[in-house]
């Protein structure tokens, strides 16, 4: 494995290093994929190896040229990161970067010629923002760069989109649990629970088994099944959830009852958000009123959209826990 791309980026890499090596490599490039797969990493490095001024024959950054040095040194001059802030309350990227970095790009490279702009998380452009950009793409110049990457590449504009050349990020299970396994501080949690909650990226996987997720998991499927058998108060349950602010509870009940109706139609296990859940999710089965289940799943497709605005969640968990404790005829 290289030491500029995880495994799963392996194809990715050589394609963007091929095209580059034929001059073909666009001027406005869009790294999409889950949070957690390695996007910005892999785009540094790529940002590294345009800048090197004699890559290998693997076609990887050589890390000792003057560009390598000072690229790890965090003071080259022809690259510039721009992310939204990440101690703002509302983390927008905001127009004023957007066109301090553009003025910038045009500008005589002081290295080897090329300048490059990388845009973290490009969806957190606000519109204005989004705008000025697009001037930039609309009229590349020769040597210039930028690289935005996006866990969320449908909330850009069509027109950015349009004008990037994408690569998309898809990480397999086979690529991931052998990379996983080798790593080390997984403090013994089980890899598959550990990906399942990292939505399958095996970066944030890490990052989970730093934490109690697994364990908060386990007790928040044991409310789901209280509250569907009405053993405890949806109002208590909601305020707990409420408090505990980490915890993606709307995403996990969405996954569980998408687990659920497939779990209805199909006993196979395979395609399940949840495999470890799965015993959990079986009896949970039972008693269910598969038309409160749908009922269900559209109050939460509706919350997981809203759940981002400034309403008030913890009313909103309320109107959804109650709504579980009617998923039985009982
Ligand atoms: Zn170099």
């Amino acid at each position: 494995m290289s030491n500029f791309y995880y495994p799963w980026q392996e194809t990715q890499w050589q394609q963007l290093m091929s095209s580059h090596q034929q001059s073909h490599l666009g001027h406005a490039l869009l790294f999409s994929g889950k949070a957690g797969s390695g996007k910005t990493q892999f785009a540094k490095n790529l940002a590294k190896a345009l800048l090197c001024q004699s890559l290998t024959t693997e076609q990887t950054p050589c890390q000792q040229c003057q560009s390598c040095i000072l690229f790890e040194a965090g003071s080259h001059p022809d690259i510039v990161i721009l992310k939204a802030d990440s101690k703002a309350k509302i983390k927008i990227i905001k127009v004023a970067d957007i066109r301090d970095c553009t003025k910038w790009l045009p500008i005589t490279s002081q290295t080897n010629d090329y300048r490059i702009i990388i845009i973290e998380n490009a969806d957190k452009m606000n519109h204005a923002a989004s705008n000025a950009l697009l001037k930039t793409l609309e009229e590349p110049v020769k040597n210039r760069f930028l690289i935005l990457t996006s866990s969320h590449s449908e909330r850009l504009s069509a027109t950015i989109r349009s004008r990037c050349q994408q690569t998309q990020f898809y990480i397999q299970k086979e690529q991931a649990i052998p990379w996983l396994s080798q790593q080390d501080n997984l403090n013994n949690k089980p890899l598959p629970s550990l990906l399942s909650l990292a939505n399958g990226a095996p970066l944030k996987a890490l990052e989970i088994a730093q934490s109690d997720l697994i364990e908060q998991q386990q007790q928040a499927i044991k409310d789901f099944s209280n509250l569907i058998t009405k053993t405890v108060d949806p109002i208590s349950i909601a305020h707990l959830w409420f408090k505990n602010t980490q915890v993606p509870y709307i995403t996990w009940l969405l996954s569980w009852v998408i687990d659920l109706v497939r779990l209805f139609y199909q006993p196979s296990t395979k395609h399940l958000y949840h495999f470890e859940l799965q015993k959990n999710l079986r009896l949970l089965l039972h008693d269910i009123n598969l038309k409160q289940l749908y009922f269900l799943y559209d109050a939460l497709l509706q919350s997981n959209k809203l759940w981002e605005t400034p309403i008030n969640k913890q009313l909103l968990l309320e109107k959804i826990l109650i709504q579980c404790t009617k998923l039985t005829d009982k």
